[in-house]
């Protein structure tokens, strides 16, 4: 819709599940099945069935297999980098190859082409959403630090971030359409 310069409808919602840890299918599918909800995962194709190295190490990662299985029932996958790195701070090189062998690696194991990308800690700038645009990918996903409009900036779009913590209540609020205008209001106070 946002390629179309469509407008989205009101309460539209996408749901993203960023690195991939395995639990997404073990836990997550179901209720998303549940519901009837899809949803989008940015996997780290440098360490498909791996861990998270990149933070504790604990949580293990979904596979190729599980990839396969999760767009089977309806899910997207999209690229994370290759080794969940700070796109912002490694020199160039690193971050180009980053950014293009994580799409190339998943669209081999997927046998597909991958058209979505999200950074890894919701960092980028200028000179990082050219390199993923010129990457072949069609769209990209920051964080909270984004337009509030989704259609200002294809590789730049917006996400509020949910955490373990956050309670149902939590969720409900940070679901609706005026919660980036808060956040940024919240943000300009301090
Ligand atoms: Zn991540």
């Amino acid at each position: 819709m946002l390629q179309q310069g469509e407008k989205i409808p009101s309460r539209t919602l996408a749901i993203t599940f960023d690195d991939g840890y395995e639990e997404v299918l073990t836990l997550g599918l179901p209720v998303l099945q549940e519901f009837g909800f899809t949803a989008t995962i940015f996997a780290v194709p440098g360490q498909l069935g791996g861990r998270n190295a990149w933070d504790d190490g604990r949580a293990a990662l979904l596979t190729t297999d599980h990839y396969r299985q999760l767009e089977k029932a309806g899910i997207t996958i999209g690229a994370h980098t290759c080794q969940h790195v700070h796109l912002t701070q490694v020199d160039r090189g690193t971050a180009e190859r980053e950014i293009k062998e994580s799409k190339t690696k998943l669209e081999t194991a997927l046998g597909h082409p991958v058209s979505l990308f999200a950074y890894p800690y919701g960092e980028t700038n200028d000179t990082v959403d050219t390199m993923v645009r010129e990457s072949g990918f069609e769209a990209a996903f920051a964080t909270d630090r984004a337009p509030a409009d989704h259609a200002e900036n294809p590789y730049r779009i917006r996400r509020v971030v949910i955490f373990p913590r956050n309670t149902v209540w939590e969720i409900l609020v940070k679901a609706q359409a005026w919660y980036p205008a808060y956040q940024e209001w919240k943000r300009g106070k301090k």
